[in-house]
């Protein structure tokens, strides 16, 4: 099995052969009509802002700083109704607090924030691999050997949310405030709900 076929369980068959013949057939052209459909929306966009003065102060106006999964099916500020200028959202590949670990304190020590949401979601493609299987993909794409990185890879979903907190909970780095306001949650991007695991 690929890793593309084993990252995508959610797609079907049809969409992977469609996905496989995109990433062999990418050109620079690909990147020429994404880059003016990003620069049209961005127009349309533009005649419709307007930014206030609240949400322009750089401290978040609700004082949380959330981690979660760069998944495309999870829009953050829909999903947690927040506005312009309410939290910091920190996004990477499975919602990792450790690799957040920098922006956290930063948020905290910086810009005031005084509660941490972790939140992780089922279906995770952080799921569908091992270190070992991404280790040889890259070295059969790109002929380097990585063999000593970690990617992250997730095997329990719950389990990684309540490592995750208590990594937060017991680091020299996260003040003792914001421990006791860290919290880890699941989201189901199959109904948006937002279920508290710890
Ligand atoms: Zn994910």
């Amino acid at each position: 099995m690929t890793l593309i076929t084993r990252i995508l369980p959610r797609k079907t068959p049809s969409l992977l052969s469609t996905l496989r013949a995109h990433f062999h057939s990418a050109t620079p052209n690909m990147t020429l009509n994404l880059e003016s459909s990003i620069v049209a929306a961005n127009e349309g966009y533009v005649s419709k802002f307007s930014a206030s003065d609240e949400n322009l102060l750089l401290p978040p106006v609700k004082e949380v700083a959330v981690v979660t999964c760069m998944d495309t099916n999870i829009m953050p500020a829909s999903a947690l109704g927040f506005k312009l200028g309410d939290a910091h959202l920190i996004r990477n590949g499975g919602g990792s607090a450790r690799e957040a670990l920098r922006s956290l304190v930063v948020s905290q020590q910086l810009f005031g924030t005084k509660a941490i949401l972790i939140i992780k979601h089922t279906d995770c493609g952080m799921t569908t691999f091992d270190n070992p299987t991404l280790h040889g993909t890259i070295k059969k794409n790109l002929g380097v050997d990585a063999d000593g990185e970690d990617f992250g890879a997730i095997e329990n979903i719950e389990q990684a949310v309540r490592d995750d907190v208590e990594f937060l909970k017991t680091h020299k780095l996260i003040p003792e405030v914001v421990r006791g306001n860290t919290t880890g949650w699941i989201y189901d991007p199959k109904t948006g709900k937002l279920t508290k695991v710890v």
